[in-house]
Protein backbone atom coordinates (compact mmCIF):
# COMPACT_ATOMS: atom_id res chain seq x y z
CA UNK A 1 0.00 0.00 0.00
CA UNK A 2 1.08 3.43 -1.06
CA UNK A 3 0.13 6.63 0.32
CA UNK A 4 -1.43 9.83 -0.88
CA UNK A 5 -2.14 13.15 0.39
CA UNK A 6 -5.09 14.94 -1.60
CA UNK A 7 -6.85 18.24 -1.86
CA UNK A 8 -10.78 18.03 -1.01
CA UNK A 9 -11.79 19.28 -4.56
CA UNK A 10 -9.23 16.54 -6.40
CA UNK A 11 -11.02 14.33 -4.75
CA UNK A 12 -13.96 15.73 -5.25
CA UNK A 13 -13.06 15.61 -8.84
CA UNK A 14 -12.17 12.02 -8.70
CA UNK A 15 -15.39 11.03 -7.38
CA UNK A 16 -16.97 12.26 -10.27
CA UNK A 17 -15.11 11.32 -12.56
CA UNK A 18 -13.81 7.53 -11.24
CA UNK A 19 -10.07 8.76 -11.93
CA UNK A 20 -8.00 10.43 -9.58
CA UNK A 21 -5.25 13.45 -10.76
CA UNK A 22 -4.07 16.55 -9.18
CA UNK A 23 -1.48 19.36 -10.37
CA UNK A 24 1.31 17.39 -10.00
CA UNK A 25 1.00 15.49 -12.65
CA UNK A 26 1.29 17.61 -15.12
CA UNK A 27 3.87 20.05 -14.08
CA UNK A 28 6.01 17.34 -12.65
CA UNK A 29 5.21 14.29 -14.50
CA UNK A 30 3.80 12.28 -11.57
CA UNK A 31 1.77 12.06 -8.35
CA UNK A 32 3.34 12.78 -5.24
CA UNK A 33 2.92 9.49 -3.14
CA UNK A 34 4.42 8.44 0.59
CA UNK A 35 5.17 4.68 1.97
CA UNK A 36 3.24 3.97 5.58
CA UNK A 37 6.49 5.89 7.79
CA UNK A 38 6.85 8.96 5.12
CA UNK A 39 3.28 10.11 5.39
CA UNK A 40 3.54 11.98 8.79
CA UNK A 41 6.91 13.94 8.01
CA UNK A 42 5.65 14.46 4.32
CA UNK A 43 2.46 16.47 5.45
CA UNK A 44 4.35 18.33 8.89
CA UNK A 45 7.00 19.77 6.07
CA UNK A 46 4.62 20.55 3.21
CA UNK A 47 0.70 21.27 4.70
CA UNK A 48 1.54 22.45 7.71
CA UNK A 49 -2.07 23.67 8.96
CA UNK A 50 -3.97 22.71 5.64
CA UNK A 51 -7.49 22.00 6.41
CA UNK A 52 -8.75 20.69 2.81
CA UNK A 53 -7.35 17.32 2.99
CA UNK A 54 -7.39 13.66 2.35
CA UNK A 55 -5.30 10.62 3.07
CA UNK A 56 -6.05 7.96 0.42
CA UNK A 57 -4.41 4.18 0.58
CA UNK A 58 -3.40 3.62 -2.74
CA UNK A 59 -3.22 -0.44 -3.41
CA UNK A 60 -0.23 -0.08 -5.93
CA UNK A 61 -1.10 -3.37 -7.85
CA UNK A 62 -4.10 -2.26 -9.01
CA UNK A 63 -2.64 1.03 -10.07
CA UNK A 64 -2.72 0.90 -13.85
CA UNK A 65 0.21 3.65 -14.32
CA UNK A 66 3.73 2.85 -13.67
CA UNK A 67 4.95 3.27 -10.18
CA UNK A 68 8.19 3.92 -9.51
CA UNK A 69 10.46 4.55 -6.06
CA UNK A 70 12.37 7.64 -6.87
CA UNK A 71 14.94 9.45 -5.31
CA UNK A 72 14.19 12.88 -4.30
CA UNK A 73 16.52 15.96 -3.39
CA UNK A 74 17.34 16.88 -0.04
CA UNK A 75 16.68 13.53 0.89
CA UNK A 76 18.28 9.70 1.42
CA UNK A 77 15.43 8.22 1.02
CA UNK A 78 13.25 6.94 -1.82
CA UNK A 79 9.38 7.72 -2.69
CA UNK A 80 6.78 6.49 -4.30
CA UNK A 81 5.67 8.35 -7.25
CA UNK A 82 2.65 7.49 -9.56
CA UNK A 83 3.39 8.07 -12.97
CA UNK A 84 -0.31 8.64 -14.35
CA UNK A 85 -4.16 9.28 -12.89
CA UNK A 86 -5.04 6.86 -10.81
CA UNK A 87 -7.88 4.64 -11.53
CA UNK A 88 -10.18 5.08 -8.42
CA UNK A 89 -10.75 1.21 -8.03
CA UNK A 90 -7.16 1.06 -6.82
CA UNK A 91 -7.91 3.91 -4.08
CA UNK A 92 -8.59 1.58 -0.51
CA UNK A 93 -9.23 3.96 1.53
CA UNK A 94 -9.85 8.17 1.72
CA UNK A 95 -10.32 9.62 5.30
CA UNK A 96 -10.30 13.15 6.41
CA UNK A 97 -6.67 14.46 7.31
CA UNK A 98 -7.07 17.21 9.39
CA UNK A 99 -4.08 19.13 11.43
CA UNK A 100 -4.56 19.49 15.26
CA UNK A 101 -4.48 23.54 16.83
CA UNK A 102 -0.79 23.70 16.37
CA UNK A 103 -0.96 22.60 12.65
CA UNK A 104 0.65 19.27 12.65
CA UNK A 105 -0.42 16.14 11.48
CA UNK A 106 -1.01 12.57 12.99
CA UNK A 107 -2.18 9.38 11.46
CA UNK A 108 -5.83 9.01 11.49
CA UNK A 109 -6.89 6.62 14.00
CA UNK A 110 -8.50 4.45 10.74
CA UNK A 111 -5.08 4.13 9.67
CA UNK A 112 -3.92 2.40 13.18
CA UNK A 113 -7.05 0.25 13.53
CA UNK A 114 -6.50 -3.50 11.07
CA UNK A 115 -9.51 -3.89 9.14
CA UNK A 116 -10.79 -6.97 11.19
CA UNK A 117 -13.13 -7.97 8.24
CA UNK A 118 -9.62 -9.38 6.12
CA UNK A 119 -8.71 -11.01 9.42
CA UNK A 120 -11.40 -13.85 9.91
CA UNK A 121 -13.75 -15.74 7.49
CA UNK A 122 -17.55 -14.48 6.83
CA UNK A 123 -18.95 -17.28 8.78
CA UNK A 124 -16.71 -16.01 12.16
CA UNK A 125 -17.99 -12.37 12.12
CA UNK A 126 -20.22 -11.28 15.23
CA UNK A 127 -24.15 -10.02 14.24
CA UNK A 128 -22.77 -6.76 14.73
CA UNK A 129 -20.02 -6.91 12.67
CA UNK A 130 -22.44 -8.59 9.95
CA UNK A 131 -24.72 -5.77 9.83
CA UNK A 132 -21.82 -3.24 9.71
CA UNK A 133 -20.78 -4.60 6.62
CA UNK A 134 -23.89 -3.29 4.64
CA UNK A 135 -23.03 -0.22 3.20
CA UNK A 136 -26.43 1.42 3.07
CA UNK A 137 -26.57 1.72 -0.70
CA UNK A 138 -30.01 -0.18 -1.13
CA UNK A 139 -29.02 -1.40 -4.69
CA UNK A 140 -30.21 -4.98 -3.23
CA UNK A 141 -33.81 -3.02 -2.82
CA UNK A 142 -34.20 -2.14 -6.44
CA UNK A 143 -36.50 -4.80 -9.00
CA UNK A 144 -35.18 -7.20 -10.62
CA UNK A 145 -36.86 -9.01 -13.97
CA UNK A 146 -35.17 -11.85 -15.56
CA UNK A 147 -35.10 -12.94 -19.16
CA UNK A 148 -37.61 -15.40 -18.94
CA UNK A 149 -35.57 -17.60 -22.09
CA UNK A 150 -32.06 -16.43 -21.08
CA UNK A 151 -31.96 -16.18 -17.09
CA UNK A 152 -30.50 -12.51 -18.16
CA UNK A 153 -31.29 -10.36 -15.26
CA UNK A 154 -31.84 -6.87 -15.32
CA UNK A 155 -31.94 -4.38 -12.53
CA UNK A 156 -34.75 -1.72 -12.68
CA UNK A 157 -34.50 1.56 -10.89
CA UNK A 158 -37.98 1.06 -9.06
CA UNK A 159 -37.44 0.79 -4.91
CA UNK A 160 -39.02 -1.50 -3.07
CA UNK A 161 -42.37 -0.13 -1.28
CA UNK A 162 -41.08 -0.45 1.84
CA UNK A 163 -38.00 1.42 1.02
CA UNK A 164 -37.47 5.12 2.78
CA UNK A 165 -35.85 6.70 -0.42
CA UNK A 166 -34.67 9.55 0.88
CA UNK A 167 -32.41 7.90 3.90
CA UNK A 168 -32.18 4.44 1.80
CA UNK A 169 -33.31 2.72 5.09
CA UNK A 170 -36.08 -0.28 5.46
CA UNK A 171 -38.71 0.87 7.20
CA UNK A 172 -39.26 -2.30 9.03
CA UNK A 173 -36.05 -3.99 8.66
CA UNK A 174 -36.37 -6.58 11.27
CA UNK A 175 -39.96 -7.69 9.57
CA UNK A 176 -38.29 -7.11 6.37
CA UNK A 177 -38.84 -10.80 5.15
CA UNK A 178 -42.70 -11.04 6.72
CA UNK A 179 -43.39 -7.61 5.25
CA UNK A 180 -41.64 -8.40 1.61
CA UNK A 181 -41.72 -12.15 1.28
CA UNK A 182 -38.76 -11.94 -2.05
CA UNK A 183 -36.93 -9.84 0.64
CA UNK A 184 -33.68 -12.33 0.68
CA UNK A 185 -32.36 -12.30 4.71
CA UNK A 186 -28.05 -12.29 3.51
CA UNK A 187 -25.81 -15.18 5.68
CA UNK A 188 -22.61 -16.38 5.03
CA UNK A 189 -24.26 -19.30 4.21
CA UNK A 190 -26.79 -18.25 1.44
CA UNK A 191 -24.30 -15.79 0.03
CA UNK A 192 -23.23 -18.20 -2.62
CA UNK A 193 -27.12 -18.62 -3.90
CA UNK A 194 -27.09 -15.19 -4.38
CA UNK A 195 -27.02 -14.19 -7.91
CA UNK A 196 -28.20 -11.03 -8.02
CA UNK A 197 -26.11 -8.93 -5.60
CA UNK A 198 -24.87 -5.73 -7.02
CA UNK A 199 -21.20 -5.82 -8.04
CA UNK A 200 -21.05 -3.40 -5.22
CA UNK A 201 -22.42 -4.98 -2.39
CA UNK A 202 -20.21 -5.24 0.33
CA UNK A 203 -21.12 -8.79 1.41
CA UNK A 204 -20.14 -10.06 -2.22
CA UNK A 205 -17.02 -7.92 -2.06
CA UNK A 206 -16.17 -9.94 0.66
CA UNK A 207 -17.36 -12.80 -0.50
CA UNK A 208 -15.90 -12.86 -3.79
CA UNK A 209 -12.01 -12.09 -1.97
CA UNK A 210 -12.21 -8.75 -2.57
CA UNK A 211 -11.55 -5.42 0.03
CA UNK A 212 -14.29 -2.97 1.03
CA UNK A 213 -14.26 0.21 -1.61
CA UNK A 214 -13.03 3.10 0.05
CA UNK A 215 -16.76 5.16 0.28
CA UNK A 216 -17.59 1.88 2.57
CA UNK A 217 -18.08 3.36 6.31
CA UNK A 218 -16.14 0.83 7.59
CA UNK A 219 -12.80 2.46 5.45
CA UNK A 220 -13.96 5.83 5.41
CA UNK A 221 -15.15 6.48 9.06
CA UNK A 222 -18.20 8.50 7.18
CA UNK A 223 -21.81 7.03 6.97
CA UNK A 224 -22.12 9.75 4.27
CA UNK A 225 -19.53 7.69 2.38
CA UNK A 226 -21.45 5.99 0.17
CA UNK A 227 -24.28 8.34 -0.51
CA UNK A 228 -21.25 10.87 -1.41
CA UNK A 229 -19.43 8.17 -3.81
CA UNK A 230 -22.55 8.21 -5.66
CA UNK A 231 -23.31 4.39 -5.08
CA UNK A 232 -26.48 4.99 -3.08
CA UNK A 233 -30.08 4.75 -4.83
CA UNK A 234 -31.24 7.85 -3.77
CA UNK A 235 -30.67 9.96 -6.66
CA UNK A 236 -32.01 8.13 -9.39
CA UNK A 237 -34.41 5.23 -7.83
CA UNK A 238 -38.27 5.97 -7.73
CA UNK A 239 -40.92 4.11 -5.05
CA UNK A 240 -43.11 1.27 -6.59
CA UNK A 241 -45.82 3.14 -5.39
CA UNK A 242 -45.32 5.77 -7.89
CA UNK A 243 -45.26 4.27 -10.64
CA UNK A 244 -47.79 1.43 -13.17
CA UNK A 245 -46.01 -1.81 -12.30
CA UNK A 246 -47.77 -3.37 -14.61
CA UNK A 247 -45.11 -1.28 -16.82
CA UNK A 248 -41.99 -2.66 -14.57
CA UNK A 249 -39.91 -3.13 -17.89
CA UNK A 250 -39.97 0.29 -18.91
CA UNK A 251 -37.79 1.02 -16.11
CA UNK A 252 -34.68 -1.01 -16.36
CA UNK A 253 -31.76 0.33 -16.45
CA UNK A 254 -28.76 -1.60 -17.94
CA UNK A 255 -26.03 1.03 -16.38
CA UNK A 256 -26.32 -1.02 -12.91
CA UNK A 257 -23.78 -3.56 -12.44
CA UNK A 258 -24.43 -6.95 -11.37
CA UNK A 259 -21.86 -8.96 -13.23
S1 LIG B 1 -26.47 -4.21 -1.88
FE1 LIG B 1 -25.30 -5.14 -0.20
S2 LIG B 1 -24.21 -3.41 0.74
FE2 LIG B 1 -25.87 -2.53 -0.50
S3 LIG B 1 -27.61 -2.31 0.92
FE3 LIG B 1 -27.82 -4.31 -0.08
S4 LIG B 1 -26.82 -5.74 1.33
FE4 LIG B 1 -26.13 -3.69 1.90
S1 LIG C 1 -38.37 -5.13 2.65
FE1 LIG C 1 -36.88 -3.59 3.25
S2 LIG C 1 -34.86 -4.55 3.00
FE2 LIG C 1 -36.38 -5.79 1.89
S3 LIG C 1 -36.31 -5.04 -0.25
FE3 LIG C 1 -37.94 -3.92 0.83
S4 LIG C 1 -36.96 -2.06 1.60
FE4 LIG C 1 -35.31 -3.49 1.05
Amino acid sequence: MIYHIAALEDWLEAIDNGIYFCESLESEGFIHCSSFEQVIPVANRFYQGRKDLLLLAIDEKEVNSPVKFDQVPDSKEKFPHVYGPIDSIAIKRAVPFPPDDSGNFSLPSLFLTPAWWQQKPLEEFTQQEWESVCDGCARCCLYKLQDIDTDELFYTDVACRFLDLNACRCTDYLHRHEIMPTCIILTPQNLSEIQWMPATCAYRMLYEGRDLAWWHPLNSGDQQSTSIAGVTIDSFAVSENDIDMDNLQDNVQDWIDFV
